[in-house]
């Protein structure tokens, strides 16, 4: 058996039950063959081994009190994967479908994303079961206050610095850093995505749909076309998707759909940000109401936003989204480019298909980076004591972005095939974290 085949089929044993990240390992594991068939160092510091297993995974108890006095529990992970090239760096996530598979493949999948940066941060991901959507703020505050009591314990500035994910944005940053900061009496940069008044970075609310948009239009412009004049399609209707579309609109195209994990909207005449921005960072409402404020919008509540026809398609709500038949209604339908914002939202039968069609695919390990880099300088500004303005940070992005898909490109050409970047991005994040590996020795 090829020493792949054999990490892989131990991870398998070892991790039974957890689907996503073995999903996520075999993605990896089966594009980098070439560069560790190379090289028998690889085997020889058992990298592979290690880079599957992580450094630690911590799992507890989240008590916290409901608006009605009555004692609830979630449970709360944190996964330090690897910090070969820098401390512990990756989001939390809350959402009920949280589970220990889910982290462990978004933590693995972080650590190559976060080298392709070339910034000094590790992987590791974190989160809970927690569902965010209907509680008060004050039932967020309880559960967020609950959380960090434990997570503080294992945190620190140059230890492991979470972030924002899915159902995590300012508030929820705040109430955590506010917790840290009591229990631990310290003012350091251990959260990123922090309110501009207490340590955060300009551009970091952006950097993540931005980041997307800028990796898609240097791709776009390798292959002689652009973002402008082109219809896109973006699920999601968060964080991601909201900036995504931003950007995308800025640079002229037009974006028709948008969604969230009720329906979809299509707007015939292209999104009116604004509208969404009031429903889902004031509001905190449903996409279905876009519909109700704009006569030019329809909702439906069931389909995905993949059969609208659309020359670029911008995932950015969650893992497997985009179905190997999903995939195929895009093509027939025209799709020419697809950017991952989400974190794996295509199946390994879609991302199989994109590549067969010849459309250009652009993953999640380097689309969606743009968000980690912003948290990375974000980390730099906190050390040096003072902040960047709007334009220095979006520029430092756009710089980064474009560092990015140029590795990713010439890792392709080099050992797979010129648009592969797929095999081009987990290759390049790998080979640095592995030559840091062997150096720092087991
Ligand atoms: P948000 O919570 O801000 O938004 C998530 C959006 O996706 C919402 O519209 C949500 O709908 C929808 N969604 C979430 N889960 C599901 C589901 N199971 N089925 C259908 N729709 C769903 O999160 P973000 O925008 O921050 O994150 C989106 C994706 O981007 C995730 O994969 C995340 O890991 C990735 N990402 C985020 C980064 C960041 O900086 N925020 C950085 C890099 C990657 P609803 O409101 O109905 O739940």
């Amino acid at each position: 058996m090829s020493y792949i085949q054999d990490v892989k089929s131990t991870v398998a044993a070892r991790n039974a039950g957890q689907p996503e990240f073995l999903q996520a390992v075999n993605e990896v594991l089966d594009t980098i063959r070439p560069v560790i068939e190379s090289d028998p160092a690889y085997e020889r510091n058992a990298i592979l081994e290690r880079i599957t297993e992580p450094d630690r995974q911590i799992i507890f108890r989240v008590p916290w009190t409901d608006d009605s006095g009555k004692m609830r529990v979630n449970r709360g992970f944190r996964v330090q994967f690897n910090n070969a090239i820098g401390p512990y760096k990756g989001g939390l996530r809350l959402h009920p479908s949280v589970n220990l598979s889910i982290i462990k493949f978004l933590g693995f999948e972080q650590i190559f994303k976060n080298s392709l940066t070339g910034l000094p941060i590790g992987g590791g991901k974190g989160g809970s079961d927690f569902d965010p959507k209907g509680k008060s703020d004050r039932e967020i505050r309880a559960f967020c206050q609950s959380f960090m009591t434990e997570l503080a314990r294992h945190i620190g500035a140059d230890t492991d610095v979470p972030a924002g994910d899915i159902g995590v944005g300012g508030r929820e940053i705040g109430f955590m850093y506010g917790q840290y900061k009591r229990i631990k009496n310290l003012y350091e940069g251990v959260l990123t995505g922090k309110g501009i008044a207490y340590g955060g970075s300009l551009a970091r609310t952006e950097a993540t749909g931005y980041g997307l948009v800028y990796i898609v239009e240097n791709m776009l412009n390798a292959h002689g076309k652009s973002f402008k004049g082109k219809t896109a399609v973006i699920s999601g209707s968060g964080n991601v998707a909201i900036y995504a579309c931003q950007k995308a609109q800025a640079l002229g195209a037009k974006v028709v759909a948008l969604s969230d994990s009720n329906g979809w909207i299509y707007d015939k005449n292209g999104i009116d940000l604004d509208v969404v921005r009031q429903i889902k960072e004031v509001e905190r409402g449903r996409i279905k109401e876009y519909a109700d404020r704009v006569k030019s919008a329809e909702y439906h509540d069931s389909g995905k936003v993949w059969q609208v026809k659309c020359d670029i398609a911008l995932p950015c709500a969650t893992q497997n989204e985009i179905s190997g038949d999903d995939a195929a209604l895009l093509i027939k339908n025209g799709v020419f480019a697809v950017g991952e914002g989400a974190n794996m939202p295509s199946t390994p039968e879609a991302i199989e298909a994109f590549q067969k069609a010849g459309v250009l695919f652009m993953p999640a390990k380097a689309a969606n980076a743009g968000g980690v880099s912003v948290s990375a300088l974000e980390m730099s500004q906190n050390s040096l004591r003072l902040g960047w303005t709007f334009e220095e940070v979006d520029e430092r992005l756009k710089g980064i972005m474009k560092g990015i898909f140029d590795k990713t490109s010439e890792a392709a050409q080099k050992y797979a095939t010129p648009t592969d970047y797929v095999s081009g991005a987990n290759i390049a994040g790998f080979v640095k974290v592995a030559e840091a590996m062997i150096a720092q020795g087991v």
